[in-house]
Order: C-alpha cells, then sequence, then structure tokens
C-alpha cells in the first residue's frame, strides 16, 4: 500500500456516499459474487488478483493478491483481503469451492490490502496467523489505516483489524490434512512483519509483498534487510511463487529477478546519491529513473522508496 497517495475529494465523497447508503442482503450476496475470480495456480491453491491501484472507492482495495489453500480436511486464507468487502468476497469464493472448515487465517503484514478484510471470518473461529512483530505494527498504524479505509468505503465496509491468535517467531506449521504448510517470519523487509508460505505438496511458494512483480514494490522496512531476505527465498525449493502484487504466479527463483535489479539500482544509486553529497530531493529526482518504464505505479513509489533508502543509508557513511 501507499502511504505516499492521498485520496482524492471524489473518492473521499463516493466513500461517504456509501456509508449512507442501506443494502439489502440479497444485494450484498450479488456484491459479494461481483467481481471476484480466482485462477487454481497449482492443485488446490486459488489466487484473486489485485488490481495494479492504489485503494480508490472502486476498487474496494481489492489490490492485493490474495487467495485460499484447500487440504483434505480444512482450508488456509492467505491474505483475508484489503477490506471487508474484499474478505466477504473471498469467503464467498472459498464457500463455492469447498464446504472445508477455515481453520487458519494467515495474515501476511501489517499493509491493510492485505490483512483488513480478516473480520469477515470471524465467524468460522479459525487460528488468525501472524509474525511476533505483527501485534505491534498493528497497534502503531491500525487507527491511520481504518479512517483511510472508511474514508474511501464507508465504515460498514472498510473492514478492520483482527488481533492474530497464533504468532511466528521463526517458523510454523500449518496441517490441512495431508498437505503441511510452512510458515516463515522473515527479518526486516518489505515490513517488519512479513510472512511468507510454503506449500511442498505443489513446491508453491506465497511470498506475499516479500515478492512484487510488474507493481513497483514499496519500501517500508529495511533496504538490505529485503535484499537479503530475497536471497534466502531465492534458494527456497519451489518452482513457483505467489507475488503480493503483480501476475497470481511466477517461475520461482526467476520470478524475483525484476525486483531484485530494482531494489539493487536503489540501493546502489541512493548510495552514490550519498556519496556526492546529493540531498534528499535531488536523490528523489535521480535515482532508479532507469527503472520507470518497467513498473506500473513507478511515479507513486519510487520517491517514497528512494526517501526510505536514503533514510536508511545515509548512516552508514
Ligand atoms: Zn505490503
Amino acid at each position: 500500500m501507499a502511504t505516499a497517495t492521498l485520496l482524492t475529494r471524489r473518492d473521499a465523497l463516493l466513500g461517504a456516499a456509501c456509508f449512507f447508503s442501506v443494502r439489502a442482503g440479497a444485494q450484498n450476496r450479488a456484491e459479494e459474487a461481483r467481481a471476484f475470480v480466482t485462477e487454481e495456480v497449482a492443485p488446490g491453491i486459488h489466487i484473486r488478483r489485485g488490481v495494479d491501484e492504489d485503494l480508490t472507492t472502486r476498487n474496494e482495495d481489492g489490490i492485493a493478491n490474495i487467495g485460499f489453500i484447500v487440504g483434505r480436511d480444512a482450508v488456509a486464507v492467505m491474505d483475508p483481503g484489503g477490506s471487508l468487502i474484499d474478505g466477504r468476497r473471498l469467503r464467498a469464493t472459498i464457500r463455492r469451492t469447498t464446504q472445508l472448515p477455515i481453520k487458519y487465517v494467515v495474515m501476511s503484514h501489517v499493509h491493510p490490502d492485505h490483512v483488513f478484510g480478516a473480520p469477515a471470518f470471524q465467524n468460522d473461529n479459525p487460528e488468525f496467523v501472524g509474525h511476533a512483530g505483527l501485534p505491534r505494527a498493528l497497534a502503531l498504524r491500525a487507527d491511520y489505516y481504518r479512517k483511510r479505509l472508511e474514508d474511501a468505503l464507508g465504515r460498514e465496509r472498510a473492514g478492520g483489524v483482527v488481533a492474530p491468535t497464533r504468532l511466528v517467531q521463526s517458523h510454523a506449521e500449518i496441517d490441512l490434512g495431508g498437505r503441511v504448510l510452512t510458515v516463515t517470519a522473515h527479518g526486516l523487509a518489505h515490513t517488519d512483519c512479513d510472512l511468507s508460505v510454503l506449500d511442498r505438496n505443489t513446491g508453491t511458494l506465497l511470498a506475499a509483498d516479500l515478492l512484487f512483480v510488474k507493481r513497483i514494490p514499496s519500501l517500508d522496512g529495511s533496504l538490505r534487510g529485503w535484499l537479503k531476505e530475497l536471497a534466502a527465498l531465492e534458494s527456497v525449493s519451489a518452482r513457483r511463487a505467489v507475488p503480493g502484487h503483480g501476475p497470481t504466479s511466477v517461475d520461482w527463483p526467476s520470478g524475483a529477478k525484476d525486483l531484485e535489479r530494482y531494489l539493487g539500482t536503489l540501493l546502489r544509486e541512493t548510495k552514490e546519491a550519498i556519496r556526492k553529497g546529493m540531498d534528499l530531493e535531488a536523490a528523489v529526482g535521480t535515482v532508479a529513473q532507469s527503472e520507470r518504464s518497467r513498473w506500473a505505479l513507478f511515479d507513486a513509489y519510487n520517491g517514497h522508496n528512494v526517501t526510505q533508502a536514503f533514510k536508511e543509508l545515509e548512516w552508514e557513511q
């Protein structure tokens, strides 16, 4: 998600209009079925591709790749969606696919486009799985995120925070029956609370926002840390990965190359700008511009990324 991009006044007004409109149950159910298409990227792994946009009233924060994994006995969700309405649509899609209980909801990190749909799953009483750092990150950010979503979507559709009931310090296993998922808690990278999930049965790595493809990454943790965690993920034995944004599936590890190149360029050119004595504003205007044509939403995020990188690296000189 972007911290740099503000909602337009029109978006805010439309959000307010939604809040005051009363919707009948039948209409809600029709809406839940609308515009929610999943793709089975490997047997039993269903992923909805998020749109390459920032939050708007129209996209209802359905901007991240989210989905579910079906085992013999149970279902795991990852991630629960960007808003309550996004989560409800995901849940309706799961119920059209299987009646197995939803026992786990993995919340990959603090960003609302991934986890604010969690309340849609509360009545299923699943384990809500999060990084050991997630509660602190939510405590710091959730109120801001909720207000932003409510401004766009209205209070009844925005969703919110569900506290994780199972915290992962390093690794954990989730058994869906004949299918054991390995959950890994990563060091400071995209954020300070990133989880990835590996399904060994099919060799599928669900990388969430540790992997962006075609949509420019947003740096909200550590540039050096992200490069380190990405290198570790590239050595994971998987044939495909599901990015947090971009296509529903890419070959692995070759699918990491564009992100690795972008982050490497950001590191190299930011260090160079600092070495030359450039100030932050000048660095924002020059660093990583060779990447501009390669990524959706480049202009919305690159400046933010350079700012983050600059703050991280300026003390290293
Ligand atoms: Zn994110």
